[in-house]
């Protein structure tokens, strides 16, 4: 049972979810970096696409001459504003959070079969990673733990911690060919090969096109997630 067992790990950003319009979380980002740290450094002119957030700080305020240790010991009060600065561009329309089309049909499809987990593993820091996906309406699939861009600056460690948190939770020795990332920036494909999980990616981001995707070598490319029977003829091969 185990070995036929396959855990899709799921980017957000681009993948299942997207702004309405694009760099809008830099309006709600800035603002916090300066109650924060006291600048939002050059943020404005940063490309972020499969940044973990606590990298997104770092180049962003690099400099400013503030450091990882600084952003590290600040990162309770980081996480909070974060979220209430999300929160509040959300509540007044300022910032819309949509699901990719196909997203849901394919969390659902994968829910329903037996050889298919789902979890998260998003460059966004836990909390809003929740809110993002709550606000999605996609929060039922996701009763796994995952990994988050509040643990680490660099993307390619978060595979193993998900790895690790879902193992204990499952009371299992899942093997990393096991794992399935699926996300939508050559990032993704690069922290899924640097621990030994297989990966997708999907087209679906407004940063990455195919043919950027394809020069990473992804074990499989998809146009989008419109098609249920595409995605799960593809995670079969897998
Ligand atoms: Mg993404």
């Amino acid at each position: 049972m185990n070995q036929s067992l396959r855990i899709l790990l799921w980017d957000l950003d681009g993948t299942l979810v997207r702004g309405k319009r694009l760099g809008t979380f830099k309006d709600y980002t800035a603002p916090m970096l300066e109650l924060v740290f006291g600048t939002a450094g050059c943020l404005r002119d940063l490309v972020v696409s499969g940044m973990t957030d606590l990298q997104i700080v770092e180049e962003a305020l690099r400099g400013e001459g503030i450091t990882r240790e600084h952003i590290y010991l600040r990162r309770d009060e980081l996480r909070r504003c974060y979220l209430e600065e999300m929160k509040r561009a959300v509540t007044t329309g300022a910032h819309v959070i949509e699901p990719i089309p196909g997203g849901r049909e394919v969390l659902q499809a994968v829910h329903e079969h037996p050889r298919y987990a789902s979890a998260l593993l998003t460059g966004n820091i836990e909390p809003a990673a929740h809110f993002k996906v709550e606000v999605a309406g996609l929060a039922e699939f996701f009763t796994l733990p995952g990994a988050f861009g509040d643990e680490s600056f660099d993307r390619r460690d978060l595979p193993a911690s998900a790895a690790r948190r879902i193992n204990e939770y499952l009371g299992a020795e899942l093997k990393p060919e096991q794992f399935i990332v699926i996300g939508d920036t050559p990032s993704d494909i690069a922290c899924a090969r640097h621990f030994g999980a297989r990966v997708i990616a999907v087209a679906t981001g407004r940063i990455h096109s195919a043919e950027d995707l394809r020069a990473g070598e992804p074990d499989a490319l998809l146009p989008d997630l419109l098609d249920v029977d595409l995605v799960m003829e593809t995670l079969a091969k897998l």
